[in-house]
């Protein structure tokens, strides 16, 4: 006579149940009611009721002190944390068994549902020429593959058991004591090593050694399409890890593009950094870049037009590829001016008079915004070089990450501190 049968109504099943009974009702309504597959606001509280109750009562200790004595002996018994739902479910229906180890975590088996293999993310690194060009990149992958001499069975045919130290589950509970508490953990059933199955060692089949998969090496095709940005995944559906009993998993590539010396990328827009000196920033001249595709782009400056240090220009339609569209971004060229380090190639004073009369015919004159009130006091003053070993100074601060291309040497700098 049992004290309470709470347990037994919820898994819809008589007190008298079999141990197979109360499986196939666990099975029954763990599949009708697992929140994945089940929205109802109910059916979550239910499915946890369910694996609850199916927990105590395929323990057959637990049972025991469950039909003595009710939801209370339960508790005097001091059985410690229970298995999550989830878990007992994961376990139940694959997840957590021989394969556990195969399957994408605990956080990635339910997205993907408990059935199939976890997915092999690889990061495919191009270069921003490829991106330019576009190409196909063939990568090979190790996966494991179901065994062709023994159909993924694992030896000859009937001789793979069930073992029974697990019940065919791979993981075993287990109980400690601790004090005055005793703590149920879940292990490796050690008869099986966690395989849930036993094969005598000459039955095993000889290809996978009873493991019923081999790794095989597989080439896939991956087409890095023109203008593909960094992040885009590839998607190989069912090309991943083959297993007995679950779907094969997928194999997803995401394309990751190298920094690159002399362009840096932003969406479909490169930028480009130069350095020209005085004479063309203010008289004009040609530049030459060259671009992804072998080209190579002359790019003139009009004479007259100036460029200052940290001016921006374009070249439009001179960019990436935009991806999926026939369109191109823009270059963009951020100038650097080189001043050259001094102005007179000749000491004669008259030539270097002459060479400043040039330069103030051209150059608009000399300006000062703020000039000495008529009454102040003043004194003059001779600018000094400094010692960039011995003063602390720091270099003009970048706009960029990327500080190789630009503002090498100390031709600007800032005292820092003062
Ligand atoms: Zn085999
Ligand atoms: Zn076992």
């Amino acid at each position: 006579m049992v004290k309470d049968t709470k347990y037994y109504d919820v898994l819809g099943v008589p007190p008298e149940a079999t141990e197979a009974q109360l499986k196939s009702a666990y099975r029954k309504g763990a599949l009708m009611y697992h929140p994945d597959k089940n929205k109802s606001p109910e059916a979550e509280q239910k499915f946890k009721d369910l694996s609850h109750a199916y927990e105590i009562l395929s323990d057959s200790e637990k049972r025991q002190l469950y039909d003595q004595y009710g939801e209370e002996g339960l508790e005097q018994g001091g059985m410690g944390n229970g298995m999550a739902a989830e878990d007992l479910f994961a376990q139940f229906f694959g997840g957590g068994g021989a394969f556990g180890s195969m399957f994408g975590g605990n956080g990635g088996m339910r997205d993907q549902g408990p059935r199939k293999a976890r997915t092999i993310t690889h990061v495919h690194k191009v270069s921003l020429e490829d991106i330019y060009k576009g190409k196909v990149s063939k990568l090979a992958l190790q996966k494991s593959v179901i065994c062709k001499k023994c159909n993924g069975i694992g030896g000859k045919e009937g001789s793979v058991k069930k073992c029974p130290g697990c019940e065919g589950r791979g993981m075993k509970m287990m109980m400690r004591q601790m004090g005055p508490m005793i703590q149920r953990f879940q292990t490796v059933c050690p008869d099986c090593n966690g395989e849930g199955e036993i094969i005598r060692d000459r039955d095993r089949c000889k290809e996978c050694h009873g493991k019923k998969t081999v790794i095989e090496r597989k080439v896939l095709h991956v087409h890095v399409d023109r203008g593909v940005r960094s992040g885009t995944k590839i998607e190989f559906r069912g090309e991943g890890d083959q297993l007995p009993g679950v779907e094969p998993g997928d194999v997803v590539f995401e394309i990751e593009q190298k920094p690159h010396a002399r362009f840096q990328r932003k969406e479909d827009d490169l930028y480009y950094q130069v350095e020209i000196d005085l004479l063309t920033a203010l008289a004009g001249g040609r530049i030459n870049i060259e671009h992804l595709d072998d080209r190579w782009l002359s790019v003139e400056i009009i004479p007259g037009e100036v460029i200052s240090p940290g001016t921006i220009k374009k070249v439009p339609g001179q960019g990436m590829p935009s991806y999926r569209h026939h369109d191109f971004g823009n270059l963009y060229i951020q100038f650097d001016v080189k001043f050259p380090p001094r102005l007179f190639e000749t000491e004669d004073p008259e030539v270097r008079a002459k060479q400043i009369k040039a330069l103030e015919s051209v150059l608009p004159p000399r300006s000062l915004d703020n000039p000495i009130p008529a009454d102040a006091m003043f004194d003059d003053f001779t600018l000094e070089d400094i010692d960039p070993t011995r003063e602390q100074v720091r270099s003009r601060g970048m706009t960029d990450d990327d500080d190789d291309e630009m503002g090498q040497g100390g031709e600007r700098v800032q005292c820092a501190s003062q």
